[in-house]
C-alpha cells in the first residue's frame, strides 16, 4: 500500500493535466491562499492575504488568477444573493451553510448517493449533474450568543 501522500498526490498538479491550465507563480499562490484558509473570502479578501506574499500583485490578476482557477475546476465559486461572489477550495462534493447573524460561510458534508437516495423525487427522465445546496440558520458561535 502506497502512503496516503501518495495516493492522494497533488490534487493541483492532477487537476491541471491535460487541461491546458499553466500554473504560473501568482495562480499557485492565490491557490495556496484558499487552500490555508478555507472561510469562503472575497475576491477582494484573497487579494489581501495574496498581497502579504506578493506585494507586487494587483487587484485585476487576482481576478484573473481566481477566474482560472474556477475555470479549471479547482475551485468553485459560493453566490449568495447580492452578496459578493465567495471563493472555496474544498474540492469535495459539499453544500453551504450561510449564518445569518455574522455572515460566514461553512463546509457541510453531503450524503454521498443519488438524488433519490436523498430523498428527492425527480420527475422520469431527468438526470442530476450537480446538485447546489444551501442552507441558511444560525451558527454555534451566533447561536450560544443569542442564548445568553
Ligand atoms: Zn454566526
Ligand atoms: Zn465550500
Amino acid at each position: 500500500m502506497k502512503t496516503e501522500k501518495a495516493q492522494r498526490g497533488n490534487p493541483l498538479n492532477r487537476a491541471l493535466a491535460g487541461s491546458g491550465f499553466r500554473m504560473t507563480r501568482q495562480r499557485q499562490t492565490v491557490y495556496d491562499t484558499l487552500m490555508s484558509q478555507r472561510d469562503h473570502p472575497t475576491a477582494d479578501e484573497v487579494f489581501g492575504r495574496v498581497k502579504k506574499n506578493m506585494p507586487s500583485i494587483s487587484l485585476a490578476t487576482v481576478y484573473n488568477c481566481l477566474d482560472k482557477l474556477v475555470e479549471c475546476g479547482l475551485v468553485r465559486q459560493v453566490n449568495r444573493d447580492r452578496d459578493s461572489t465567495r471563493y472555496c477550495a474544498n474540492l469535495r462534493e459539499h453544500g453551504h451553510f450561510y449564518c445569518r447573524d455574522c455572515g460566514t460561510v461553512h463546509d457541510i458534508d453531503l450524503p454521498s448517493g443519488r438524488p433519490a437516495e436523498l430523498g428527492l423525487s425527480l420527475p422520469p427522465g431527468f438526470r442530476v449533474d450537480h446538485m447546489d445546496v444551501n442552507l441558511r440558520g444560525v451558527c454555534p458561535e451566533c447561536g450560544a450568543r443569542g442564548q445568553s
